[in-house]
């Protein structure tokens, strides 16, 4: 379903390209509490004109409630929201130039794509032929073809749906779109094209977006800048690489797919050793973390050790067992207690199978110190 708002008549469509500068929509100390509950805790972010920023973050976040804020379909309790300088904290939906395009696209089922995409054109009282034109430079946009301007919405396929949402989207000419889980009901292959598809849309338009999900590959292939939510939080917000290759906290690094993790000490000299006091050499280390800490160890930056070649760190193990991921194969290597996830290429997993004894290495500069 799209709701929007924009009361502007649309411009022209401009292949700019996105000038990321001043904040077009501040969030400051943010807050939407239903009772005692605090769905959303305190959220500060600056989202640029012409950023693609998307939040993630597990069920029951905030996320969502966020984004109804944003969009103006629930005020804040506490905290500003400011458009363009502007505070929008009780400016309802449809008097902000924004637009939110949801999973379930609400598109009028009797009408033609045409018809559903000229429907804020038509609200907006354009003549007829400047609508055509507009419609259909808006499907050439959303790459649908010109012949489906009269076919029935309802006799497009799913991925086409979703593109006719997404012109009608840009027929309100918003200045930010806000996007709820828009590709969730998708399937998978449908879903990669339409990422890459969105993505390129964000570049040709130079909107601002935001957009939700649980999807960290969706996050990570879309995303300038991506906020990790937890209870109601942004606990960290950075490019994609920033947040997978330095999290702040524990929760962002388990979040960002599947790591090594171990609990360690800081000893009186500064160095860290595991809980048994074996010593466990790492060089960076997050901000604020105390004595106790996790190191993290994504499982690609781990290797079999053999012959000269060393590392760091090195565990000697067993394998348990191999998982194939394509053009990688993921090992689980038990060690006494602990159970350590590798990752190599294809190539690297030749002659490696279960129940081989091995060792097991990751460098200083691969793992990171984090607190909870
Ligand atoms: P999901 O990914 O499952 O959609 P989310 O991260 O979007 O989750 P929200 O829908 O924002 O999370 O909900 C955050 C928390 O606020 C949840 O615990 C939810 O039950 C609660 N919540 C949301 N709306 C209301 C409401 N109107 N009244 C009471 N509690 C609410």
């Amino acid at each position: 379903m799209i709701s929007s708002t924009s009361t502007d008549m649309p411009r022209e469509t401009e292949a700019l390209k996105p000038t990321i500068s001043a904040p077009v929509l501040q969030l400051v100390d943010v807050r939407k509490t239903f009772g005692d509950f605090a769905a959303v805790d305190g959220v500060n972010v600056d989202i640029k004109e012409g950023e693609f920023v998307t939040i993630v973050g597990p069920s029951g976040s905030g996320k969502t409630t966020l984004l109804r804020m944003l969009a103006g379909m629930e005020a804040p309790s506490n905290g500003y929201i400011t458009l363009r300088g502007e505070l929008i904290n009780h400016v309802p939906a449809d008097k902000r130039p924004t637009c939110l395009v949801f999973q379930s696209l609400a598109l009028f089922p009797h009408k033609t794509v045409g018809e559903n995409i000229e429907f804020p054109l038509k609200v907006r009282k354009m003549p007829p032929a400047e609508r055509k034109a507009r419609a259909l430079e808006l499907m050439r946009m959303v790459r649908l073809p010109e012949h489906y301007y009269s076919k029935n919405v309802m006799r497009c396929s799913g991925g086409e749906k979703q593109r006719v949402a997404l012109a009608r989207a840009f027929a309100y000419d918003p200045d930010v779109l806000f996007f709820d889980e828009p590709l969730s009901a998708l399937d998978y292959k449908l879903k990669k094209v339409l990422e890459k598809e969105l993505k390129d849309l964000h570049r040709e338009s130079g909107k601002t977006f935001v957009y939700i999900t649980h999807s960290l590959e969706e996050a990570m292939v879309m995303s300038d800048r991506v906020g990790v939510m937890s209870r109601g939080r942004i606990v960290q917000i950075g490019t994609p690489e920033e947040i997978y290759t330095r999290p702040a906290t524990r929760f962002v690094a388990e979040f960002f797919g599947e790591v090594n993790s171990f609990e360690v000490r800081r000893n009186p000299g500064g160095d860290w050793s595991l809980a048994d006091g074996a010593p466990i050499v790492v060089t960076r280390t997050s901000d604020a973390i105390g004595d106790k800490a996790t190191v993290i160890v994504r499982p690609e930056t781990m290797r079999f050790v053999t012959g000269p070649s060393s590392a760091d760190n090195l565990i000697s193990g067993k394998i348990y067992n191999e998982y194939s991921l394509g053009s990688r194969v993921q090992y689980q290597v038990h060690s006494g207690q602990r159970v350590y996830l590798v990752e190599v290429t294809r190539a690297a997993s030749a002659g490696l199978s279960a129940g081989d004894l091995v060792t097991i290495g990751w460098d200083a500069r691969d793992a990171i110190v984090v607190g909870d």
